[in-house]
This record gives C-alpha cells, structure tokens and sequence, in this order.
C-alpha cells in the first residue's frame, strides 16, 4: 500500500482535543503495554526524532523540525506517521504493517478505499475508529520498540562532539 506523499503536521495540530478526551475509553480495549504505547503516541511522549530533536541538549543543537529526520531511511521526517505507516527502512516495520493492514481491512473492509489518501489522512481515520484501537495500540508499540532499538539519526551539522570545547 503506497500513501500519497503529504506535508508534515505541527505537532499541535497532529490531533484534536476529541482524539485526545478519547485516550481513557479507548485504553481499557487493549493490553496495558499496548495501551501505555498508544498514549505515548496520543500524547506526543515518545521517542521519534519530531519529538526528540525538537530541543537543544549537550549532545546536538536545536534541529529544525524538516531535519528531524528518520533514523532508519533518512528520506522522510521521524514522526508518528512516517514510523507507522510510510518508512520501509527496516524490514521489520515493513512485515508490521502488512500484518496490520491485513486485520484492519479484513475487519473494517470499507476502509480500503483509503488507500488514495495521504498517509496522515489514513492515520487520522485509524485514531478515530474505536473498534480498532486494539489492532493500532499493537502497532504502536511494536513500532515503538523496532525505533528504540536504533540509536537517533542527529545531523552531523547538529551534533556536538564529546571532545569539542
Ligand atoms: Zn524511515
């Protein structure tokens, strides 16, 4: 399945309030791990270079958010969307999501028709349908883990060196 390619969303805008009121009826559908994995990702608290890179430390300068990119392809910017359902830059993200949208369509059939819209668009869609919670809170957190085992791509224009002064 190959979404359109679409801007980027400001983080402010990736979800509504509704997505965000949601997070507590939804929780209770899947496991706790899962479920822990989905608010981290509702909520912005996680571990994608969009989030990551977005302040200064003493290993990298401030990271302008088109170059927060993905630590595994390095053709797209590290966000929710791009680590879910666009990046092919491990095999394992791509096995995930082939098993993922084989459920999601075998169960919500009518969805398939989404697969002229943009991958963010698509992303919305998922978030927004209760009954498949359970199937996106999995992907998360197996997504999360594949992302947690490779260490963040910093610019080498942004990366402080240990040695300098
Ligand atoms: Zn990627």
């Amino acid at each position: 399945m190959q979404f359109q390619r679409r801007k980027t969303i400001p983080a402010r805008q990736r979800w509504s309030k509704t997505h965000l009121k949601d997070i507590r009826c939804q929780r209770h559908m899947c496991s706790f791990t899962d479920g822990v994995a989905y608010t981290r990702f509702l909520v912005s608290d996680h571990k994608l270079a969009i989030e990551e890179l977005r302040h200064a430390n003493r290993s990298w300068r401030y990271v302008e958010r088109e170059s927060r990119l993905c630590r595994f392809c390095h053709a797209g910017v590290e966000d929710e969307c791009h680590a879910l359902l666009v990046c092919t830059g491990h095999p394992r993200l791509s096995r995930l999501r082939a098993d993922f949208l084989r459920d999601v369509f075998t169960s919500q059939p009518d969805l398939r028709r989404m697969t002229s819209a943009s991958a963010y668009d698509f992303l919305l869609t998922l978030v927004a349908n209760h009954n498949l919670t359970a199937h996106v809170a999995r992907l998360v957190y197996e997504v999360f883990r594949v992302y947690e085992e490779k260490e963040l791509y910093v610019p080498p224009t942004h990366f402080i060196r240990a040695d300098n002064p």
